[in-house]
């Protein structure tokens, strides 16, 4: 019963009873992933003209769609069929104060006893937490991940010119900052 709770309480109780473990969270997301809808799908960015080379890939998000930050408790409600996940906190916080309950990514409601933590994205989270250039990773059908790193899309390294060495140095320049 969360009823009686304040949001720093219902937040502690989700921790030590909504905790969705790193096996079910892998097995949920190969079971997403295999279920093939459009909106799970990209393409390998590598075999975009083939498609039968394609490759079953999410991008995952590391920020949260409401605080815009990164995630420190990445959770989800029992409703939501999607990978991507907000933040716990945010989300509570939030509210507590709106008292609308519905989950940001999906619209489907999401109240305090459906709300539960993803172990696996926790783990993901944890992994990356110094490397601030990573805001999302992808995930395949078997629930590996690995990072993405945001730049440019095409980088045409045949032509020559000052304009090309600009582009060139300038991707450098931002690789090394
Ligand atoms: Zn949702």
């Amino acid at each position: 019963m969360f009823d009686q709770l304040s949001w720093k309480e219902s937040i502690e109780k989700l921790l030590l009873e909504g905790i969705v473990s790193k096996e079910k969270s892998m097995a949920r997301i190969t079971k997403i992933l295999s279920t093939n809808t459009p909106n799970n799908r990209i393409q390998s960015e590598i075999n975009q003209d083939t498609l039968e080379l394609e490759v079953m890939e999410v991008e995952l998000p590391l920020k949260c769609p409401l605080s815009l930050t990164r995630i420190t408790i990445p959770a989800r409600g029992c409703n939501c069929e999607h990978i991507q996940c907000f933040d716990l906190q945010s989300y509570v916080m939030l509210n507590y104060k709106v008292k609308s309950w519905k989950c940001p990514i999906c619209n489907k409601n999401a109240g305090l006893k459906d709300l539960s933590v993803d172990e696996y994205i926790f783990e993901i989270l944890e992994i990356t937490t110094s490397m601030s250039d990573v805001e999302r990773v992808v995930i395949d059908l078997t629930a590996r991940w690995k990072i993405k790193i945001s730049k440019p899309n095409v980088i045409d390294l045949t032509s020559e010119g000052d304009k090309d060495c600009q582009i060139i140095h300038s991707i450098v320049n931002l690789s090394l900052e």
